[in-house]
């Protein structure tokens, strides 16, 4: 069986700033809303349910908190330095001098929703007890309603 959620309608919706280095158009500092999406899939335990999905969207919507109204900046990109109180992101040609607290640092090369749903299940992973019955977990990111990355992994 799956269980499902759905970041719009369960409001695990965080808006952020990006770029995509390399890309005409993205590699221009711009933002997107966000959702986080999430399918657990699995046996039913004994309860007659899969899981609590109730604290799996508590767990995301912590996530999206972190991540909202924030500059995503990744930090494994060779063109990122902090220096005092400020970022500082070599793309190309430009500089972009950002003030630390506006921004997250991921442990990303690129902030895309590729790599987003990578980090969002990593996370997971590290903080999130699944119950035996649970035999894969996946992640969407969707970067606005309709386009979406979702990656996942077998427990
Ligand atoms: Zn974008």
């Amino acid at each position: 069986m799956r269980l499902e959620i759905n970041g719009w309608t369960s409001k695990i919706t965080f808006s952020a700033t990006h770029i995509i280095p390399m890309h005409a158009k993205c590699g221009r500092l711009h933002g997107h809303d966000y959702a986080i999406n999430a399918s657990i899939q699995g046996e039913l335990g004994p309860d007659g349910v899969i899981m609590d999905f109730i604290s799996v969207k508590e767990f995301l919507r912590g996530i999206a908190s972190e991540l909202d109204h924030r500059v995503l900046i990744p930090k494994k990109d060779k063109g990122v330095s902090i220096v005092g109180d400020y970022v500082l992101y070599k793309i190309g040609g430009k500089e972009l001098k950002l003030p630390t607290c506006d921004c997250i640092l991921l442990d990303i090369d690129v902030a895309s929703a590729e790599t987003l749903a990578t980090f969002v299940l990593s996370r997971m992973l590290e903080k999130v007890k699944f119950p035996k019955n649970v035999r894969r977990i996946e992640i969407g990111v969707d970067e606005g309603r309709g386009q979406g990355a979702w990656t996942g992994q077998d427990l």
